[in-house]
């Protein structure tokens, strides 16, 4: 699982987050860190809430050297709650007592350039008032290091273009720049493409986004007739790449093994398999040397593989949070993914929580009862084989995108 201390955070600072009960990143911290504390250049596009704050304010307050009295990180908001806001943010993970400075509008300004006087390591400030400051020649920017515009979006609402721009172009140029937004329409994309250098782009999607990509069916099934079903619906659905979700590692073995020996592509996952042939599975599946993953829900987190086009959750999940997890392994990066709900009488509770959780409800798909049916690869129907040479080819072409 990923923690701070694999993303290189500061040990210090892994300490301080964990007292606040911080202790797993978010996925905009887990893009956005590595790549900030290597000293690129980010725009990055994440929804409210899900943790922008440290995504830059951790590297920032790890990199940051106090070189005199300039301040050497320098944090551009929309407004002065946000100010407020990041600075408390920011405190809670300030080890060596770097010296932060609010500056925004509607505060005493002479005290703020006696402050800037005895110096600062970090500047956090609207843009009106940061204008005002360059303008009376009370800030210095060119020890600027590093640069963030948090919420671009709503400072171009605001019509800070111009502000940003004076305060840009007295910054020193030889800088690390951030630029982070709930949004990016072409407006943001213009301001943080001509204030970045070589970019790396980190767009997170929310959970109404990923979901929106994902054509969700629920199948009415018994335990007698589960697996018969699932083997239809393989056949008729011949996905590119799949995972089926067990609800225990007893049942992700003995499904893995039934569906082996029926014909199909396929090979196990838990957290009994030992990490290092764990780690070779995955990459085989990347690969796309086989068809169909079996897994408990240890693959359901974390597991980036573009590519897999289809969610069988054979045994429905505990709790709604792992059902979204489970199918947001499809739809990833802007693709359409398909997923599958198995559903047994004994599951209704279930299945009522998790379609009153993501506000639909999930339609039902039909699928032909065959008793005892095997892969579609063994059997020498022809009604097969034009589905399975589309596959094969498919395999070929994606495989020489990966390997690109
Ligand atoms: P954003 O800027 O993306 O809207 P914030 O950075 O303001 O989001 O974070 C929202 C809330 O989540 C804050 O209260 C913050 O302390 C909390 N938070 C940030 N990172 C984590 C994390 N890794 N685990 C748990 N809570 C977090
Ligand atoms: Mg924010």
């Amino acid at each position: 699982m990923n923690n701070f201390n694999e993303l290189k955070v500061n040990k210090n600072i892994v300490e301080l987050l964990a007292k606040k009960g911080i202790k797993e990143p978010t996925e905009i911290q887990t893009e956005a860190i590595p790549v900030i504390l290597n000293d690129k250049d980010v725009i990055g596009q994440a929804s409210t809430g899900s943790g922008k704050t440290f995504a830059f304010g951790i590297p920032l307050i790890q990199k940051i050297k106090t070189v005199g009295k300039d301040p050497s990180g320098l944090i551009i908001v929309p407004t002065r709650e946000l100010a407020i806001q990041i600075a408390d943010e920011l405190e809670k993970i300030n080890f060596e007592n770097k010296k932060i400075l609010l500056t925004y509008g509607g505060r005493e300004i002479a005290g703020q350039i006696e402050n800037l006087k005895t110096g600062v390591d970090i500047v956090i400030g609207t843009p009106g008032r940061l204008v005002d400051l360059i303008e009376r020649k009370a800030i210095n920017l060119l020890k600027i290091k590093t640069l963030i515009l948090d919420e671009v979006d709503q400072m171009l609402l605001m019509g800070f273009r111009n502000e940003i721009d004076k305060i840009i172009e007295v910054c020193n140029r030889k800088r690390q720049t951030l630029c982070f937004s709930a949004t990016i329409d072409s407006t943001v994309k213009k301001m943080a493409y001509r204030i970045t250098k070589e970019p790396v782009n980190i767009v997170i999607e929310s959970k109404e986004n990923k979901l929106a990509n994902i054509n969700q069916y629920v199948i009415k099934t018994s335990d007698r007739r589960k697996l018969d079903t699932l083997c239809s619906l393989l056949n008729e659905t011949n996905p590119f790449m799949g995972i089926i979700f067990c609800r225990t590692k007893v049942r992700v073995d003995s499904l893995e093994e039934e569906l082996s020996a029926r014909g199909y592509s396929c090979q196990k996952l838990h957290s009994d398999i030992p990490q290092a042939k764990r780690e070779k599975i995955m990459k085989a599946f990347k690969d796309v040397e086989f068809q169909f993953l079996v897994a408990t829900d240890v693959a359901a987190r974390g597991v980036d593989i573009t590519g897999v086009t289809h969610i069988f959750n054979y045994d429905i999940t505990e709790d709604v949070e792992s059902y979204i997890h489970r199918i947001g392994r499809t739809g990833r990066a802007g693709e359409k993914g398909d997923s599958y709900l198995f559903v047994t009488d004994r599951n209704t509770e279930m299945l009522i929580d998790i379609q009153k959780q993501i506000k639909m409800n999930i339609p039902e798909k039909e699928v032909e009862y065959i008793s005892g049916v095997m892969s579609a690869l063994e059997l020498p129907k022809k009604k097969y084989n034009k589905k399975i040479n589309a596959r094969t080819k498919n395999i070929e072409e994606q495989k020489k995108r990966y390997r690109q």
